[in-house]
């Protein structure tokens, strides 16, 4: 019988004391929805974005949410995307980022990744606009490209090419899926605040955390009085507004039917706290990051995950050379549990699951090659802040065993 017991868990959370005290002072002081507190994390997050901006950019809201599920919804029914619409998004991502379309009425286009880097092919996305353009099956009204593991998508050719197939009529909209891209910083900025709006995740594993949340970003003061107002019951008046406001606390107008997307301020408070350790946590990241290339490009078996500027490395995608191996990825993956090491994959493409299959008979893994291609050769390995050297020495002896252990000879 091999030892199950996991020596290097795959993700844990950077939190300590100091998020505590922040948790403990908010519960003390009697207010614990919506407020103060993330008011405050809204315009520190706002303040970290827009140090990072091109001088000629205008600055960006942010806006806290608790999920970026929910940040998405906003952010996709504020730029108009409803039924009778559609959205170019990529198969290599988490379901939501997808569901949040369907979820707003609207039909979504998958668009292949490009062959190394996992992000959505902005080649790809010309084809298929020059495509609709002839034979009009679609109102394409956005795009929602997502930087996986926080490696930035080429955002220079998706910008241009929704502005290039915009009309008067009907403008593209460009919706970053931020959620690994914390912080991943480019000559325009931040990921998540190059496009008309980006949305960031504060899931309990994502680069900054409060257990659940996220926030969503955007220059365009329209979309961001939209977002605020839906963000809560389509209220004209925040909670925090209606108790603090010499205004009677009972006077308010319902404008749109809103979502109850808020952020309670007990989750900002760990926001705040986690939002000082940025440069901590990531070059924590970064250095175990070295440590696993510097080792695994001596190994035949294995290639390094992509790598572009500005990458936040949320996740480390390990890649398999199945050629090089007798055993393939779920056997590998197996062996590397049964050693103790958390695993995890980033992602099943979404073609593979009965929902999205029986959405559109084009949904298979034959249309997205790429997708496919990466998705069976790639694990993903531990890649947190706290984690020790000799985590990520154990890691690299589990895989370097597995894989002398059934290399081909
Ligand atoms: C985690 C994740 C989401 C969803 O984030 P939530 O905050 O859990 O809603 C969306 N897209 C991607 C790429 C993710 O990894």
């Amino acid at each position: 019988m091999k030892d199950n017991k996991i020596k290097v868990p795959f993700s844990k959370p950077s939190i300590d004391r100091q998020e505590e005290k922040a948790v403990l002072k908010v519960v003390r002081s009697g207010w614990l929805t919506t407020g103060n507190e993330t008011f405050k994390f809204e315009k520190e997050f706002s303040d970290f974005m827009n140090k990072a901006l091109p001088s000629d950019s205008k600055n960006v809201v942010s806006l806290a949410v608790n999920s970026n599920t929910s940040g998405m919804i906003l952010a996709l029914n504020a730029c108009g995307i409803k039924e009778g619409t559609a959205v170019i998004t990529t198969p290599y991502t988490f379901v939501s980022t997808a569901a949040c379309v369907k979820h707003v009425g609207a039909d979504v286009i998958f668009c292949d990744i490009e062959k190394d880097s996992y992000n959505i092919d902005a080649d790809k996305i010309e084809q298929i606009l020059i495509e609709n353009e002839k034979n009009k099956k679609y109102n394409i009204k956005a795009i929602i490209p997502v930087h996986i593991a926080g490696n930035v998508c080429n955002m220079k050719k998706i910008m241009q090419l929704a502005e290039k197939y915009s009309t008067k009529e009907n403008k593209i909209y460009v919706i970053e899926d931020a959620a690994h891209s914390f912080p991943s910083l480019t000559d325009m900025g931040y990921a998540g605040t190059i496009g008309d709006a980006g949305v960031f995740s504060f899931y309990a594993t994502k680069p900054l955390t409060t257990g659940e949340g996220g926030m969503v970003c955007t220059k365009d003061e329209s979309l961001a009085k939209t977002m605020q107002i839906m963000r809560l019951h389509g209220m004209d008046r925040t909670a925090w507004d209606r108790y603090t406001s010499p205004k009677a606390s009972w006077q308010y107008d319902i404008v749109a039917p809103g979502f109850k997307f808020n952020l309670p301020d007990v989750l900002s408070a760990i926001g705040r706290v986690q939002l000082k350790k940025t440069e901590s946590m990531y070059k924590k990241r970064k250095h175990i990051t070295e440590i696993y290339n510097k080792a695994f490009k001596e190994l035949d078996f294995v290639t390094v995950p992509p790598d572009g500027k500005g990458n936040a490395w949320h996740l480390y995608l390990l890649r398999l050379n199945l050629d090089k191996l007798t055993i393939d990825r779920d056997a590998f993956a197996k062996k590397m549990q049964e050693n103790g090491i958390g695993i995890s994959m980033h992602f099943i493409p979404l073609f593979h699951f009965t929902y999205w299959k029986n959405l559109d008979p084009s949904f298979t893994k034959e249309n997205f090659v790429n997708a496919e291609s990466q998705f069976i050769r790639t694990i993903t390995i531990p890649l947190w802040p706290d984690m020790t050297d000799k985590m990520a020495y154990d890691t690299i002896k589990v895989v370097t065993n597995i894989g002398r252990e059934y290399h081909v000879r």
